[in-house]
């Protein structure tokens, strides 16, 4: 065992080298399914290592934002070859590392592939416009310039995908960059930062520090020369760094929480709303800022559909990710077990009913990870703790609703807005829930979770600073306006 660790200490990456911290404490990181498995060490970083990547950053920008539009598109292009030829490997760590499902980590790696060549397109295409002059000599024109070093911070549900759909925007408009992974999933990051290498990167364009939130990410955030911080992460931290970055006048982009309903009005197909439910919740272990948390459920229906939840809970398969017959895998880490275990008891408490699930598993093939069968609540009402806060694991809980009204009420009463759903045939309900519902991504009788590639993300209310990731929208964020008057 000391001899494999020993070959998989991994390092930062910073000025494109690859750099061990001096004197950096190491922390070993462990395959959630099964924890007797170390798949690496890596450094704690410090201030100065973060300030480092800053200036390799700071110094990398003059050049990545002159390199020409085809130039940079054809290294992201070249990205996109790698990662898919990767995609095999990467996704099988991205299991062993986080704990998703095989199905789920090489699928979203394949994403990653399709956020890449949506990207690789960006520098080819229109970055301004012309305006008409009240001077007829004046060629008058708007450009969308780079916003500088962006510092890149992330969680670790979806390690590949997300740091994917911030790093590509961010070097596709010439930007320079500072990543920052999770903790819990360093290695894909580092997998990650090697595919942007080999692809041809210069020197500095891309810069890898891992270490703790509260020490990398804090310098980050703090730092003089780091013009814009994209977060991804909890409500707490984001709101942290947000007061920290925005105080010293850099950009800020915050994609946060969600408790994410689905309603099932009273004409749904019973069958397809189980189904839908149960892969909203449960799939990754309901570990997605999208996972479906609360289903509001039109009263006729109460008692069959939550029958049914509870039966189709119950045939879910829990076990290590790697088994391509697994459903559902562990908990990313033993606190966020226990996270989850503590808000089964406050729901209990609280008076709320739980039908099956609710407690560690611990079979032969359970022992070893962090699992939690899927857990079913009835009789949850609207301003219990658990129908507010955000639990991040497979517990969902059933709501009563005696109007559609009323649903949309349950479904509004939370802080967060990220994605809502509705299982309905009916296109007058389904159009009064898309126009009343506060979310940021609405679904017609499919999953709260789900999101393609080319086409805006992101919450309302308390679940995002407004702005948009993915596709087009994400030119806002990692660009600036410059308005020209040009006479000659
Ligand atoms: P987290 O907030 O604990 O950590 C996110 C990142 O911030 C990590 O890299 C962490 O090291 C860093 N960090 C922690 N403390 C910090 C500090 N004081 N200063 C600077 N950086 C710090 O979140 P997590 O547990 O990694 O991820 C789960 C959360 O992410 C959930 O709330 C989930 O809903 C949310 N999430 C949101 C989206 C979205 O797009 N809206 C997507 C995925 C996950």
């Amino acid at each position: 065992m000391s001899a494999q660790v020993s070959e998989t200490r991994y390092r930062n990456y910073i000025g494109g080298e690859w750099v061990m911290p001096s004197g950096a404490e190491l922390r070993p990181n462990q395959n959630p399914a099964d924890t007797r498995e170390v798949l690496g060490e890596f450094p704690r970083s410090s201030e100065e290592d973060v300030a480092r990547a800053v200036e390799a950053a700071a110094e990398a920008l003059p050049g990545w934002r002159r390199t020409s539009g085809p130039q940079r598109s054809a290294i992201l292009t070249k990205a996109a070859e790698i990662l898919e030829r990767r995609a095999q490997e990467i996704g099988e760590v991205l299991t062993r590392e986080e704990g998703k499902t095989i199905g789920e980590g090489v699928g979203e790696v394949l994403r990653g592939v399709q956020i890449l060549r949506f990207y690789a397109g960006e520098p080819l295409r229109p970055i301004g416009e012309n305006y008409a002059s009240a001077n007829p000599d004046t060629f008058l024109y708007t450009e969308r310039v780079p916003v500088g070093v962006v510092g890149v911070i992330t969680p670790w549900n979806f390690p590949v995908a997300i740091p994917i759909w911030k790093l590509a925007p961010c070097l596709a408009y010439g930007n320079t960059a500072v990543f920052k992974p999770a903790e819990l999933t360093p290695l894909t990051a580092h997998l990650i930062t090697e595919v942007f290498a080999e692809a041809g990167l210069p020197p500095g364009v891309l810069n890898l520090v891992h270490g703790p939130g509260q020490v990398v990410g804090e310098a980050l955030a703090r730092h003089p020369k780091v013009n814009a911080i994209t977060f991804t992460g909890s409500n707490a931290v984001g709101r942290h760094l947000y007061q920290i970055a925005s105080a010293r006048g850099a950009k800020v982009q915050l994609e946060l929480g969600g408790k994410n309903p689905v309603v099932i009005a009273e004409d749904a197909d019973l069958a397809q709303a189980v189904e839908i439910v149960t892969s909203g919740a449960m799939r990754s272990t309901g570990q997605k800022c999208t996972a479906t948390s609360r289903v509001i459920v039109a009263e006729p229906l109460l008692k069959e559909f939550t029958e049914a939840l509870v039966e189709r809970a119950k045939s879910i398969t829990v076990g290590p990710g790697i088994d391509p017959a697994t459903y559902m895998g562990p908990l990313v880490s033993e606190e966020r077990r226990e996270s989850v275990l503590r808000y089964i008891e406050i729901g209990k408490q609280e008076g709320a009913k739980l039908l099956t699930g609710g407690e560690p598993l611990t079979g032969p093939e359970h022992k070893h990870g962090f699992f939690v069968a899927p857990t079913v609540f009835a009789d949850v009402e609207p301003t219990m703790r658990i129908a507010q806060e955000e639990i991040f694991g497979p517990v969902v809980g059933v709501i009563r609703a005696r109007s559609l009204d009323e649903a949309i009420e349950i479904a509004n009463g939370v802080d967060f807005g990220l994605s809502a759903s509705i299982i309905t045939r009916d296109i007058r309900k389904a159009f009064h829930f898309i126009r009343s519902v506060e979310a940021g991504i609405v679904h017609v009788n499919s999953e709260t979770a789900g999101a393609e590639p080319h086409v805006p993300f992101g919450g309302m209310k308390g679940s995002s600073s407004y702005s948009r990731e993915q596709g087009r929208a994400a030119m806002e964020f990692f660009t600036q306006t410059k308005t020209v008057y040009l006479d000659l």
